[in-house]
């Protein structure tokens, strides 16, 4: 076992075990694996490394939950108010919460605070107020028949998330999931499992019933294919990268057809039209969409497609931006980025970047290592120019701060560029000409456009994507439909 780091005296002990039936509980196995922090490559805890057995006693558990109707028998008014205290206690905690974060999986103090934290409570909120507020149907028969269309829940819904956003994935799949009277199992990602299990027990502090939100920490290998196999799963919502997204359409394949929904990968193109009244904004714009979070974000903004007659000048604005988002020390509430996620992650970064410079593309700034006195994982703001849109630079998703420029002549060929990968997540155009830039908006295959702003964002508003970034929508009220089906009912008058 990793000698553990000692956090500081302040902070509550962190919640290692599994969570299972209202309970903590080691995996049965006895087997544990470290959280590291990455700021400083030390353990901070030894953490329950879950396997198929305690998957399926925490599918048994959330089993027993849902048929004995415990949570989905509730009267709607009782589960709103128990997710609204729920939401109520993650900004009690919130201190505690964003410090947990940080220390987990390096991101700045400041952002867990005012980002993670809060958008994980009124994600809770917003779909603890949708509880007692969705109706069914009456379908248009003829007058001799009642047709009822009702919405019920799923059953067990197992979700499986990644490590860049712990706190917001994790509530954007378990929010709307219990409010439709699904149980739950969540399995967070192996990097940063620690504010899951401490979700887990200040829901059960909120009334949330045992058994109806278990969490499973473990290797995806593990604890995530056990779940995605399981029998008695009737549903995956999972975010993470491409690859480990069609493991999941497998493993329901070669299970039970539980039903699958998939936020996977991006590599987002950033239009920028020669007929921007605004360089600076637009180049505040492109810095803070490639380097907030580490550039670890779905949606980062790691494609900047600009026209040739500007491109000169934004891309010496932007690099001078650079320095601006220098990785600090994560606790630092000044520290605009934090580290990687791990030192594995990192040297994926370094290699991407270094396989960059030999495709011939043109380092601006950055491209190495920094902090490495500290033995965490910190990468430099980092900007090619005269990147090829068919090179690996262009094409794969490195989730670091690496920014790729390439440069356009004409929207037309901006379309073309912007849709050339396997990825359809997030896209955004800027251009002083609206109805040019709304009817490349249209021409996007994304899920998620942005004209003239960036990252724009808000609980009420679907997000996923398209091709290979998945399927499936989390957030707003079109996320419940991912959570329940519909049952017909006729009755002959
Ligand atoms: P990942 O795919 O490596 O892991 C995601 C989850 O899957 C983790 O919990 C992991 O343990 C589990 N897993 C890994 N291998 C598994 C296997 N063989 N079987 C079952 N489960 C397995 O992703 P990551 O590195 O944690 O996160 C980064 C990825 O997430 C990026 O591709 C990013 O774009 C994506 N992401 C997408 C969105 C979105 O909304 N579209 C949001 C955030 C992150």
């Amino acid at each position: 076992m990793a000698a553990v780091e000692r956090v500081s005296a302040d902070h509550p002990p962190f919640r290692t075990e599994a969570f299972i039936d209202g309970a903590f509980v080691p995996a049965a196995s006895g087997r544990t694996f470290s959280a590291v922090n990455p700021a400083t490559g030390h353990a901070i805890a030894e953490v329950a490394a879950c396997d198929a057995e305690d998957v399926d006693r925490a599918v048994k558990a959330a089993r027993r939950a849902f048929e004995d109707r415990r949570w989905a028998g509730q009267r709607p008014l009782e589960r709103k108010r128990a997710l609204l205290r729920f939401a109520e206690l993650i900004r009690t905690h919130r201190d505690e919460l964003a410090l947990t974060e940080t220390l987990n999986m390096g991101k700045p103090i400041s952002d867990a605070r005012a980002i993670d934290v809060r958008a994980a409570a009124d994600c809770f909120a917003y779909y603890g107020e949708c509880c007692d507020k969705i109706y069914g149907e009456v379908a248009p028969t003829t007058d001799d028949n009642l047709a009822l269309v009702l919405r019920e829940p799923l059953g067990i819904v197992g979700c499986v998330t990644p490590w860049n956003f712990p706190m917001i994935m994790a509530a954007w799949k378990v929010a709307p999931a219990l409010a439709m009277g699904n149980s739950v199992v969540l399995k967070p990602a192996e990097e940063s499992p620690l504010t899951a299990l401490r979700l887990a027990e200040l829901a059960a502090e909120a009334g949330i019933p045992d058994g109806v939100f278990n969490v499973v920490p473990g290797l995806g290998v593990e604890a995530g294919k056990a779940l995605g196999l399981h029998m008695d799963v009737d549903a995956i919502a999972f975010t993470g990268s491409t690859e480990v997204g069609r493991y999941f359409l497998r493993y329901s394949a070669e299970s039970n057809i539980k039903r699958v929904a998939l936020e996977l990968g991006g590599k987002t193109a950033f239009v920028v039209a020669h007929d921007v009244k605004d360089l600076g904004a637009v180049a505040e714009a492109v810095a803070g969409g490639i380097f907030f979070n580490q550039g670890e974000m779905c949606t980062a903004a790691s494609r900047l497609l600009v026209d040739n007659r500007i491109r000169a000048e934004l891309v010496e604005r932007v690099a001078a931006l650079a320095p601006r988002w220098m990785p600090g020390d994560p606790l630092d509430p000044d520290a605009p980025a934090g580290a990687v996620v791990s030192r594995e992650h990192q040297g994926r970064i370094l290699s991407a970047i270094q396989a960059g410079g030999a495709s011939g593309a043109r380092l601006v700034t950055g491209g190495t290592a920094v902090r490495t006195e500290t033995g965490g994982a910190f990468v430099a703001p980092t900007v090619f120019d005269d990147v090829a849109p068919s090179s690996a630079l262009a094409q794969n998703e490195i989730f670091g701060p690496v920014l790729s420029v390439i440069g356009f002549d004409g929207l037309d060929e901006a379309v073309e560029i912007a849709n050339g990968t396997i990825y359809g997540l997030g896209a955004s155009v800027w251009s002083a000409d609206l109805a040019a830039a709304h009817k490349v908006a249209r021409r996007f295959k994304a899920g998620i456009v942005y004209v003239n702003c960036f990252d724009a964002d808000d609980i009420t508003t679907p997000f996923g994507g398209v091709k290979q970034s998945g399927f499936g929508r989390d957030k707003s009220l079109h996320a419940l439909e991912k959570y329940s089906d519909l049952k017909t009912v006729w009755t002959r008058l």
